[in-house]
């Protein structure tokens, strides 16, 4: 299959489904019916599965102090879109009153072992399932619609992490109403944060030439992101198989690359590719390998050990590989709004 062909067929999807996603982004008002169903409420703190860190920690900044015990089932640093849960996951799972997972078909083994082992009045949540409806993923090279499974990634999306919060919220408050005012008090400070974040991107992109406003990259974690801040995602390098790319779409890349007049590709610091260097090094465009779409920065305890610290790295790194200037986005404090004191498996 010729890379270039599907690349621009991906292209114009994109284009369209962006279109298509922006409005619908923009018409979001909060759901009266998550579909994470009701619950029970329980007169003890409760016990919270999630699945990958960045949902783990949004979790965390809305549950803290609460006395919940938090626990991520998908290991940082590993492929979370191939991953299958242990068999000593299980316990984690039927352990706990809720499970928040991603949705958007990034999940499916472990939210199959979930329901095999949900106990009684334990609800599982899919906290993207619940913000955005099918006629609004977007599909595209790495996540093409035949394949079924939609780009997962709007944690990547501040007004969209925004909303899982506000799931989040909701759901919590619902299992245990004795805290609802401590997690609307720790919502409102994280989206107040999340707001911060989100205007610092605003003016951060704002200094990168227009022309230069592209995205190149291995893993294609920004689909959504890119249409919240009008960036134009020119093509993704991962086939959707998680396999390399064949020797001639490399070729075909690298004229694609070097027609686009991109200033830097991106690479993913889960997925270390060898053909995005070698792509760097055959076009003289700067190759940036250290892009993170579900693996916090630091340990476990660390201050940027977070989904804020996470995404400010991120777009930090994008802005300044772009041409553009930082600094509104690195004065930020992206400090959790309570201790996070979830359990992140490594
Ligand atoms: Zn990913």
């Amino acid at each position: 299959m010729n890379f270039v062909r599907r690349s621009a067929v991906a292209l114009v999807l994109l284009g369209t489904l962006s279109a298509c996603a922006n409005s619908a982004q923009q018409s979001v008002t909060p759901l009266q019916n998550d579909g994470c169903g009701a619950g029970s409420a329980l007169e003890r703190p409760l016990n919270i599965a999630t699945t990958v860190a960045p949902i783990t920690s949004i979790v965390a900044n809305i549950a803290g102090g609460s006395g919940a015990t938090i626990t991520g089932i998908v290991p940082e640093g590993t492929n979370s879109h191939t991953f299958e849960p242990k068999p000593s996951d299980a316990a984690t799972l039927e352990n706990a009153d809720v499970i928040f997972i991603n949705g958007l078909v990034l999940e499916e083994p472990t939210k199959d072992l979930a329901l095999a082992n949900l106990k009684d009045g334990a609800i599982i949540c899919e906290v993207g399932s619940a913000i955005l409806s099918p006629d609004q993923y977007i599909y595209d090279f790495s996540f093409p619609q035949e394949g079924g499974k939609p780009n997962p990634h709007l944690w990547t999306n501040p007004p969209m992490a925004k909303q899982y919060a506000q799931v989040v919220r909701d759901v919590l408050s619902r299992l245990d109403p004795t805290h609802a005012d401590l997690f609307a008090q720790n919502y409102a400070a994280f989206a107040e944060k999340i707001d911060a974040l989100d205007a610092a991107m605003i003016t951060a992109t704002a200094t990168i030439p227009e022309a230069q406003r592209k995205l190149l990259t291995y893993h294609d974690a920004y689909a959504y992101f890119s249409v919240h801040y009008g960036y134009t995602v020119i093509g993704a390098i991962q086939p959707s198989s998680f396999d390399e790319p064949t020797p001639k779409d490399i070729a075909n890349l690298i004229t694609q690359v070097r027609e686009s007049g991109v200033t830097a590709i991106f690479g993913s610091e889960v997925f270390p590719s060898p053909v995005l260097e070698q792509i760097g090094a055959e076009t003289g465009v700067r190759y940036v390998d250290v892009l993170r779409d579900d693996d916090l920065l630091g340990e476990p305890g660390g201050a940027e050990h977070s989904w804020l610290g996470l995404m400010r790295f991120d777009y930090a790194t994008m802005v300044e590989a772009l041409g553009g200037d930082a600094s509104a986005l690195k004065t930020l404090d992206v400090s959790d709004v309570v201790k996070d004191t979830a359990t992140y498996p490594q």
